[in-house]
C-alpha cells in the first residue's frame, strides 16, 4: 500500500528530461518545479502551491470578479443588509417579506424581489389563460 500523500506527490511531481517538474492541474502542463513557476507553500507536501503562478493569478482574478459581482447585488445600508432587485432595480431589505428564499443564491434569497417574482408568475398565468382562451375560440369557430 502506497500512502495517499506519496501517491499525490508522484502524480504531481516528476523527473522529466533531467528536471524536476510539477504538474499544474489547471493548465494541464508540467512545469519546472521552481519559484518562477510556482508559489512556495510550506503546507503542501511538495513545498509548492497546487496551481502554477499564471493559473493562480487567473484563479484569484476570477474569484475577485465573482466577489465584486456579489457586492454589486448586496449592500450594507447602516447595518441593514439590502439586495438589489434585478427586475425593478430597487434596493430592498434582505428578508423573507421582500424576497423569496432560494438556495442557489449566495445569501439564500432570490435576486428578484417578491413583488417582481409574483408579477412574473402572474404574467405567466395570464399568458396561459390567454392562450387557452384563444384555443377555445378556435374550437368554437
Ligand atoms: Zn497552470
Ligand atoms: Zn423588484
Amino acid at each position: 500500500m502506497i500512502p495517499d500523500k506519496i501517491k499525490q506527490v508522484r502524480n504531481s511531481i516528476r523527473f522529466i528530461e533531467g528536471e524536476i517538474k510539477k504538474y499544474c492541474p489547471r493548465c494541464k502542463q508540467w512545469k519546472p518545479a521552481n519559484h518562477n513557476n510556482y508559489y512556495a507553500k510550506s503546507k503542501d507536501i511538495t513545498g509548492f502551491a497546487n496551481l502554477c503562478k499564471a493559473c493562480d493569478r487567473e484563479y484569484s482574478k476570477e474569484r475577485s470578479t465573482k466577489a465584486r459581482l456579489t457586492k454589486d447585488i448586496y449592500r450594507n445600508n447602516k447595518g441593514t443588509l439590502e439586495i438589489l432587485c434585478r427586475d425593478c432595480g430597487e434596493w430592498k431589505e434582505a428578508n423573507k417579506d421582500n424576497f423569496h428564499l432560494g438556495s442557489k443564491s449566495v445569501l439564500g434569497f432570490y435576486t428578484s424581489c417578491k413583488l417582481c417574482t409574483n408579477k412574473k408568475a402572474l404574467t405567466k398565468k395570464l399568458n396561459f389563460i390567454n392562450t387557452l382562451t384563444n384555443e377555445i375560440n378556435l374550437i368554437k369557430d
